[in-house]
């Protein structure tokens, strides 16, 4: 057996010279005593010359090096067909939003100046007219996500209270947020009403005592209670909730800030009719169908928003500087509506053609196709994409995807493909379906760098 080189002997070989340049001797240090330390424990695997040994252990620790130099998050191409995938961050930010980051990212900026008279500003001023100008909305605040803005909201105006919910709207929405435990975690009792599905105007009236503080209705963005249902609409609890001097919240979940059947999608409610029919404050997300960066905008009564933005919870909540700069440019984007589609990502996602996807899956198939070699079939496929982050989760939309089948039938083929194009430099995400990978374009903006990506796959297949 041979034996292994000293550290410091490594550390002068001449495989060594690169990386240390490289990576800087710290890092190099690290990753040589590892790959020693490896080296010990299987001493069979050692090479048997000297100079084999420096190279082998060279090339552990650059493999080792470079798996550590790649970022906590990777780009990845989103061919899901899942436009708001969570998992894959959500929404994705239209240039002039990008701009408006990487300008306060590196710049000092107003952010809580006014430069107007040299003192002290507020930091969400400035977006929070927008929203006002935009939703006509009386008054508006902004936190961190939209669960954060239920947590405020339920916190600030129904701490050790009692809250009326009915038992059809006792939500889930991915990633541990539950409409029960949030409240328990804002301080407030949960007083469930109705049942899961039906609840009526009278279980709600009946409920409300000396200790309600608040009537939440929570929007059920992600599934559909069909057949012998009723539910209580805003109007109908407003009204109530007027009677007994008791205001409405609703959670709104997706919140889109335009009429979506003027796009050819299903209705889904905004804001501002939630606040139109007499709900008292309504929140909602800035990464789901807004198509902007993770926010929780709460909109409604001047008198509520003040108590909010008063609770020391608002300052541990607040939105950083680059969300703030993202959401002013997308927001800005919304005051020239003929135009959004094309310039908000989200939504020109949401609305493409299916002649222009199947354009797309054309062109890109024989690409495939040679890459992949003559193992697989490629063949373009329709298919049905959907919104995604809990929104409209009935709609599906139809789409084309590259279907991807072995032409023998092997076991675990399909999966071992996905492996491998999870393996890619900028990895490529698509889904399992009918025994083939589904590769669906709706959400394809570069088509050049989807097919350098698979052709790197052709040396591994
Ligand atoms: C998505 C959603 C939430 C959570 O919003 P985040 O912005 O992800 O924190 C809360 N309530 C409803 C109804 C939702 O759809």
């Amino acid at each position: 057996m041979t034996s292994l080189p000293s550290l410091d002997t490594l550390l002068r070989a001449d495989p060594l010279v690169p990386i240390l340049e490289k990576y800087g001797r710290q890092a190099a240090t690290d990753s040589l005593r590892k790959v020693l330390g490896s080296f010990r424990e299987l001493p069979d695997t050692i090479p048997e010359t000297s100079s084999a040994i420096a190279e082998t252990i060279a090339q552990h620790a650059i493999n080792l090096l470079k798996r550590q130099e790649r970022g906590v998050l990777q780009a990845v191409f989103n061919l899901t067909g899942t436009v708001l995938h969570t998992n894959l961050g959500r929404a994705l930010l239209p240039e002039s939003a990008i701009e408006a980051v990487t300008l306060v990212a590196g710049s000092t900026s107003s952010l809580e100046y006014d430069l107007s008279t040299g003192r002290r500003g507020d930091r969400e001023r400035g977006l929070v007219e927008r929203i006002i100008r935009l939703t006509g909305a009386e008054d508006a605040t902004i936190v961190n996500n939209n669960a954060a803005a239920v947590l405020l909201c339920l916190n600030t105006l129904a701490k050790r209270r009692e809250v009326p919910v009915s038992r059809g709207e006792l939500v889930e929405i991915g990633g541990a947020f539950r409409i029960p435990d949030i409240m328990k975690s804002a301080g407030c009792r949960i007083r469930e009403v109705g049942t899961t599905n039906r609840t009526h105007l009278q279980d709600y009236e009946e409920a409300i005592g000396p200790r309600t503080a608040l009537l939440l209705k929570v929007h059920t963005s992600n599934y559909v209670v069909q057949g012998f249902t009723a539910t209580v609409d805003e109007s109908e609890l407003a009204k109530l909730g007027r009677a007994h001097e008791v205001p409405l919240m609703t959670d709104l979940g997706s919140g889109a800030l335009v009429n979506l059947e003027s796009f050819g999608l299903p209705h889904e409610p905004t804001p501002m009719e939630v606040l139109r029919a007499g709900a008292d404050l309504v929140t909602f997300s800035g990464d789901k169908l807004l198509g902007g960066p993770q926010a929780g905008l709460i909109l409604g009564r001047r008198n509520l928003i003040s108590k909010l933005k008063r609770n020391p919870l608002k300052r541990a909540l607040r939105l950083d500087k680059m969300t703030l700069a993202a959401f002013d440019a997308v927001l800005k984007l919304y005051e020239d509506p003929d135009r959004l589609v094309e310039r908000v990502p989200t939504l020109r996602h949401l609305t493409r053609s299916t002649n222009q996807i199947r354009a797309q899956a054309d062109r890109l198939g024989p690409a495939i196709a040679t890459a992949l070699k003559k193992d697989w079939s490629v063949r373009v496929e329709p298919c049905q994409s959907e919104v995604g982050s809990g929104s409209l989760p009935e709609a599906k939309l139809s789409s084309y995807a590259l279907a991807i089948r072995p032409i023998e039938r092997r076991r675990g083929a399909v999966k071992h493909l996905a492996d491998q194009m999870r393996a890619l430099p900028v990895p490529i995400l698509g889904r399992a379906h009918d025994r083939a990978l589904l590769l669906d374009l709706r959400c394809l903006d570069d088509e050049t760098g989807l097919t350098e990506q698979i052709q790197q796959l052709e040396d591994a297949t």
